[in-house]
């Protein structure tokens, strides 16, 4: 992929003190997922070109990866090595961000200088339509360009891509255009290649200082900049909301789209508990027990809905027990509330009455957290002995990790996951326990489901058979 910036500034040479890169050097460098190239097609007194030319190894990406799972081919046949993706503004900020911080040694008066600048991308993936590339251009002061791409030239047939050539135009100083570069670029992507946390919040924050408070798109560039992260990205959008504070306009319809935006997203967290909600719901149960509570989230849910007559929490942790009465506020709780909740300590790998004589189990994101060895005891544990009618179980989906395509290579979504199944593995593991304990089982997804990997949460629901 390639990124062209062009400027007719007179001198046009300028370009290269600004840039860092001597206009007559072609220079390459190595970066974690491949090679960057800086050279300059064109030097003249009235119109110089740069060209950032990023050469990414497909290869490289995978390897190491996933070591003990089947071949996929999506792993090397993807458009990763062709598209302006986050890897664009990885390069940005490590080949040419002394630019971007708008720092120049030898000419620092160059710096401030809004001059006449060009950038143009080949190809920028754009999923929603060109419409959105220009929202998200055209209010940051850009003309804009965007040409579609068919799939294949030869055959027109199969139709259109959705890769264009883009390109933006206009009088700004060239740290302004790297930043918007650098934020934006990922806007476009589906697929971050890097795990989202909470140094990008801050990232974005600070390259979007000055811009992105008042972008009447604020809301999707936070969003999709911010992928996966719901939490962040309500950070992000409260911490906007300041800095745009302190301006005078306020933009009622603004503050409309982003409350809605705000209610409308469920992160896949609160998917996961109000599917395992729905399902308790469904059983019928009015005595359930949380084995593996943590924090509470789903007791705060289960506490809110009558049918529920008895509801115990337990967990190995102290700390989250803590953390839950917290949250739970058990202490202010109402007496007939708190007297529907208890919290206990306990192990799903020991035997205990305490687990007894209820009608529902919810066992949400736990048993990845057991070493394998000790699987034969928990499912004696919870199925043989503790018996409830009903047990809600759900564990990740370790294909759909390839879509979260960077969680770095060949590594499970938490630190302490001992495993993580596959569909296949997680259903032949709950078919085989189903039928030793004289349950029926059937398998749900949580989560927007993908079509070849799945969702990104699989659930079992156990009943015992009459
Ligand atoms: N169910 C919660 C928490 C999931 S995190 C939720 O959905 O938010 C996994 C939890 O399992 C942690 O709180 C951890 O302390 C607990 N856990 C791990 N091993 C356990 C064991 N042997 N017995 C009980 N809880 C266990």
């Amino acid at each position: 992929m390639l990124l062209t910036i062009t400027t007719t500034h007179n001198p046009a040479s300028d370009l290269g003190y600004l840039l860092h890169k001597h206009p007559d050097r072609f220079q390459s460098f190595d970066l974690s997922f491949g090679k960057a190239h800086v050279f300059y097609p064109e030097v003249e007194t009235n119109q110089c070109t740069a060209c950032l030319l990023l050469d990414v190894d497909p290869v490289g990406m995978v390897r190491g990866k996933n070591r003990n799972q089947n071949f996929l081919l999506g792993h090397y046949v993807n458009d990763r090595p062709y598209v302006a993706s986050s890897f664009m503004s990885v390069a940005i900020s490590q080949l040419l961000g002394t630019a971007m911080g708008g720092r120049c040694k030898d000419r620092p008066e160059l710096v401030t200088q809004q001059i006449p600048l060009e950038a143009r991308i080949d190809v920028l993936p754009i999923r929603d339509g060109k419409q959105f590339f220009h929202k998200v251009f055209e209010p940051l002061g850009y003309e804009v360009e965007a040409t579609r791409h068919p799939l294949d030239e030869q055959f027109p047939e199969w139709g259109e891509s959705p890769y264009y050539s883009v390109t933006i135009r206009g009088t700004k100083t060239l740290s302004e255009l790297l930043t918007h570069l650098y934020v934006l670029i990922p806007v476009f992507d589906n697929n971050k290649h890097y795990f989202v946390g909470e140094d990008e919040l801050e990232k974005l924050l600070a390259k979007g200082e000055g811009w992105l408070a008042s972008h009447p798109e604020k809301e999707q560039i936070t969003r999709r900049y911010l992928k996966h992260r719901y939490s962040l990205f309500r950070q992000a959008l409260a911490r906007l909301v300041e800095e745009e504070e302190g301006e005078p306009v306020e933009d009622a319809s603004i503050r409309e789209a982003q409350e809605e935006a705000l209610e409308k997203p469920l992160s896949l967290n609160d998917q996961r508990h109000q599917t395992v909600l729905a399902a308790l719901r469904g059983s019928g149960a009015r005595k359930v027990i949380d084995l593996g509570c943590g924090e509470g989230k789903l007791l705060r849910e289960l506490i809110k809905d009558k049918q529920f007559e008895q509801i115990v929490g337990m967990d190995v942790s102290i700390r989250s027990l803590e953390h839950a009465h917290k949250r739970l506020k058990l202490d202010r709780m109402p007496d007939r509330q708190a007297e529907r909740l208890n919290l206990i300590h306990g192990s799903l790998i020991y035997r205990d009455k305490r687990f007894n004589d209820f009608d529902a189990a919810a066992i949400v994101e736990v048993i990845e957290h057991l070493d394998p060895p000790r699987l034969a005891s928990f499912e004696r544990v919870v199925f043989e002995f503790a018996r409830p009618k009903t047990v809600v179980l759900t564990t990740p989906n370790q294909e759909y990790n390839v879509l979260w395509d960077t969680l770095p290579a060949g590594q499970f979504r938490h630190a302490d996951h001992r495993f993580e199944w596959t569909r296949q593995e997680f259903q032949d593991w709950a078919n085989r326990v189903a039928e030793q304990h004289n349950y029926l089982v059937r398998f749900l997804p949580v989560g927007a489901e993908d079509e070849n990997v799945g969702s990104p949460t699989q659930m079992a629901v156990f009943e015992v058979k009459q």
